[in-house]
């Protein structure tokens, strides 16, 4: 393991790996978003310090899990639709336009990928999707507003209007299973990968975790973007500290633009 915490340096490497790379794969966590102003999990002050997760068990269990579950999803839609895409969102989404990453796989639920315009084929959503809500029972989609004024207007938990279910933000929630055909897509993708790029991840979370760790044993380089330490450091190739936007902005088409 190599830790490169110099910027230039850092951007050297991973531009010529990119450039050398023919399978690359980009995957994300919190930490691609704190640019955008959105807070990581893990970080001191992240999300994880400051409230405890709800388990899924309970959302099912609880009408009180539920609305403080929806209370907590009302503000962080608030955040999402705030932020912008960054440098980092923007040199990623450049990369699989211009056919240079086959997938980026994703933990993120902030829909900032998808707004920055990486197509959903593209894209592999491994812990759902935080800007919308669906029926646990008949999967129809229901709006986050549309859930909100449900709450105001009854004081409950909305019930699917097609089938009478639990609607639920359709995230994977801690103990939730995680969605198959998603796994399925991502751990093709990492197997296939003779790059794997893992930025803005303490690659603490299963399974997610255990996919640079599938791509590394078929032979796959691993470039680790992160700024703190992460669980996979001594099984990458290169480590390089530093912050994301930083590092991926030669690959920003935006920012190049504004230098010529
Ligand atoms: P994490 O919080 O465990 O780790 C984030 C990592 O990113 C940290 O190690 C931190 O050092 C690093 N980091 C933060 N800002 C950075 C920057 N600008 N440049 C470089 N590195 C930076 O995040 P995780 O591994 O994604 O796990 C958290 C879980 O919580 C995921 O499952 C995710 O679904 C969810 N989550 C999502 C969001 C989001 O969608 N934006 C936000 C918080 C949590
Ligand atoms: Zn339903």
């Amino acid at each position: 393991m190599n830790i490169v915490s110099d910027l230039a340096e850092g951007r050297r490497i991973l531009a010529e790996a990119i450039d050398a790379a023919k399978r690359l794969v980009l995957f994300t966590g919190a930490g691609v978003s704190t640019e955008s102003g959105i807070p990581d999990f893990r970080s001191p002050g992240g999300l994880w310090s400051r409230m405890r997760p709800i388990l899924f068990q309970d959302f099912v269990a609880s009408e009180e899990a539920r609305l403080e579950d929806w209370r907590r999803r009302f503000h962080l839609m608030a955040e999402f639709e705030a932020a912008q895409p960054n440098a980092g969102h923007r040199a990623m989404a450049g990369l699989v336009a211009r056919g240079e990453a086959i997938a980026l796989i994703t933990q993120n639920i902030d829909g900032l990928h998808e707004r920055s315009g990486v197509p959903e084929e593209r894209l592999i959503r491994l812990h759902g999707t935080g800007t919308h809500a669906a029926c646990l029972d008949c999967d129809a989609r229901m709006e986050i507003a549309e859930a909100e004024a449900a709450i105001a207007a009854t004081g409950r938990a909305p019930r699917c209007p097609a089938c009478g279910g639990l609607v639920k933000c359709a995230v994977v929630s801690f103990g939730q299973s995680m969605p198959e055909a998603e796994m399925a897509r991502a751990e093709a993708a990492s197997r296939a990968a003779d790059l794997f790029v893992a930025a803005g991840s303490s690659l603490q979370v299963h399974p997610a975790a255990g996919l640079p760790v599938a791509a590394r044993r078929v032979g796959a380089r691993l470039i680790i973007v992160n700024r703190d330490e992460t669980a996979l450091d001594g099984l990458a190739d290169v480590v390089l500290r530093g912050p994301i936007g930083r590092l991926f902005e030669p690959f920003d088409q935006a920012a190049r633009d504004g230098a010529t």
